[in-house]
């Protein structure tokens, strides 16, 4: 049997606050940065910048990122599990844009997908977004929950 790859949210009290949304693939982690954080709610779309890889170590991380450092502030963990590409494979997907998968997670479950935006950037970074799909983990009107 195929090994589920993992995922992880991370709430992340940075100089703005977003939600870290990482899948594991090719040996790392693709990172995306969601402002609002992650929604159940199909109808709606969350932004997401497409940040660096990050190591898959990086995973289990939470806590303080000292002052001075990239990204300063305290990491909360929101949400891990395994995902599962349910449309093509995740490198190729991801290179291509779209990228359709299930969740396997504490809050997050069902299928979702992230899209690129096409020609969109955000000081270099190319933009996506995040999406629910509707099934039965759909939550109307979801907002993500702050920690701490
Ligand atoms: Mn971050």
């Amino acid at each position: 049997m195929k090994k589920k790859a993992r995922f992880v949210v991370q709430e992340h009290h940075a100089s703005h606050l977003h939600w870290d949304f990482r899948l594991e693939m090719g040996g790392v982690l693709k990172s995306w940065a969601v402002p609002k954080g992650p929604s159940l709610d199909p109808t709606v779309k969350r932004l997401a910048v497409e940040v660096e890889d990050h190591a898959v170590s990086y995973l289990t991380f939470t806590g303080e990122i000292s002052e001075g450092h990239y990204g300063a502030g305290q990491v909360y963990r929101w949400d891990i599990g395994t995902f599962e590409i349910t449309e093509g494979t995740a490198l190729e997907s991801w290179r291509k844009g779209s990228l359709r998968f299930r969740l396997y997670g504490e809050r997050l479950r069902g299928e979702w997908r992230l899209f690129k935006m096409k020609g969109r950037k955000e000081k270099g970074k190319p933009l996506w977004l995040l999406q629910k799909v509707k099934d039965e983990f759909a939550i109307a009107g979801h907002e993500a929950e702050k920690q701490g």
